[in-house]
């Protein structure tokens, strides 16, 4: 066996009192750092805030051994309406000491300028011209308007918009320019939308102006068709059709109504505002024994039977207006076809006729509309027809709701008016009691004197007064 000399050595006492001391110290160091308060930041030490921003710092939060948490603030407020360094101290004091601990809040403008430009991102020009300009605008947080800061660099196939505030900021935005022409052309019709024609007239082409983004002159480039037979009633269509040199196409479509003429020598009765019981139901008798065929324009007004009566025996019907107010009516379109529609439901559910025909309150030539607003007239005499509605003003005015009051008045407005020459739409009201006791005598005359009488329907050409509104 080996044997392990080990060898002992000695400590000395003064070696002794070292190591002693050494570890009190190392223990005096660790109660020392129990005792240190904890720090727990809410925010980094060192922030970067925007100028004119809103800032509120969050403070630290410093927990004692015991797990007492305070939280401490900066005593200076933060002015971010000003470029500053703020070096400031969190303070904290306990039982025996004062601890301080550094904040920096960096205030500066920080953010970048804003380019907005007019036009879109990607723009198109014409590949036999050049790129315009289409303009831009540049605002920056503290220089405010800088738009005329902005460099404009024109690349092969874009442009580069730069600008940079008075605190070096800078922004760049992009637009790509492409040659290439991506725009229809716009076609207008000369003359109106909607044409009526009598029975054998011929069509004249009223044509149509074209407008292009590229192209001067692309009237020979025209294409016109149209299906229009004049030897008979019908809607008929022209078309008209352009492309321009990038083949870019365009499509409009007049409306041309073929209709049947209003006969000279002839009168059409036209009845508006009922019905009314106790006026409507003594006319309708009276048509009747005359063996006269007339035209109402009704309203919500009077019992649904004499709505009845007017289509079984054999008269038109039309819709005059559900109020009657022109200041709700011609207000808007959208009022003036709701209140169209009540009536139109009316006179379909009592009936089953879906009537086309149409009487504006006061005529399409009335003024007081543009009242309630201008032009109003204007646009739905067109809103109408596209809808597939026509409007029927009248040429002879009674007088029943103005001046011919009583039924010998009214009987001498009338037979006064007549015409032989010319075709005679009458417009009388049959809530009139002087309308339906002058009825009988005005038929009689009339009659005598070789007139005939019809009523109006939607193959019948339109009587239309000139538009003031
Ligand atoms: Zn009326």
């Amino acid at each position: 066996m080996k044997s392990k000399k080990i060898k002992k050595r000695r400590v000395s006492k003064s070696e002794y009192f070292i190591n002693i001391s050494v570890t009190l110290v190392l223990v005096l160091f660790g109660v020392f750092f129990l005792f240190v308060p904890k720090v727990s930041l809410n925010a980094p030490l060192k922030e970067i805030v925007n100028i004119n921003s809103y800032y509120t710092d969050k403070g630290i939060t410093i927990s004692d051994l015991f797990g007492n948490k305070t939280i401490i603030k900066p005593l200076d407020d933060i002015n971010t309406k000003k470029d500053r360094e703020y070096n400031i101290n969190y303070t904290y004091k306990d039982n025996i000491f004062t601890y301080h601990i550094p904040k920096e809040v960096v205030v500066k403008d920080i953010e970048k300028p804003k380019i907005k430009l007019n036009g879109n991102k990607r723009a198109y020009y014409c590949p036999n011209g050049e790129y315009k300009e289409l303009g831009f605008k540049a605002y920056d947080n503290v220089d405010k308007d800088i738009t005329d800061k902005v460099k404009v660099e024109r690349l092969k196939d874009k442009i580069i918009y730069t600008v940079e505030d008075s605190s070096g900021n800078k922004r760049e935005v992009e637009r790509k320019i492409i040659a290439k022409d991506v725009e229809k052309p716009i076609i207008t019709l000369n003359g109106d939308d909607n044409i009526f024609l009598n029975l054998n007239e011929p069509y004249i082409e009223d044509n149509v102006t074209i407008s292009d983004n590229c192209d001067s002159d692309l009237t020979s480039n025209i294409k016109i068709t149209n299906d229009i037979d004049n030897t008979k009633v019908g809607d008929y269509r022209v078309t008209y059709e352009v492309s321009d040199s990038s083949n870019n196409k365009s499509k409009i479509v007049r409306n041309v109504k073929v209709r049947e003429p209003l006969k000279t020598n002839t009168i059409y009765l036209t009845f508006d505002d009922g019905p009314r019981d106790g006026t409507t139901d003594v006319i309708l008798d009276i048509l009747k024994e005359k063996g006269v065929k007339a035209t109402f324009f009704v309203t919500m007004n009077g019992s649904d039977s004499l709505i009845k009566r007017i289509v079984d025996e054999g008269h038109s019907i039309g819709i005059h207006t559900a109020s009657h107010r022109y200041d709700l009516i011609y207000a808007s379109v959208d009022n003036y076809f709701n209140d169209l529609e009540q009536v139109r439901d009316r006179i379909y559910n009592i009936t089953g006729v879906d009537t086309k025909l149409i009487r504006f309150p006061g005529g399409s030539s009335n003024t007081i509309s543009k009242k309630y607003k201008e032009g109003i007239m204007t646009t739905l005499v067109n809103d109408i027809l596209n809808k597939g509605y026509q409007y029927y003003d009248w040429n002879i005015d009674s007088g029943d709701a103005s001046f011919a009051t009583n039924p010998t008045k009214l009987y001498n407005s009338v037979i006064n008016s007549l015409s032989h020459d010319k075709y005679n739409v009458i417009l009388m009201h049959d809530t009139k009691t002087y309308t339906r006791d002058a009825l009988s005598k005005i038929i009689d005359y009339s009659l005598t004197n070789g007139y005939s009488f019809e009523s109006i329907n939607i193959n019948t050409m339109p009587v239309r007064q000139r538009l003031n509104n």
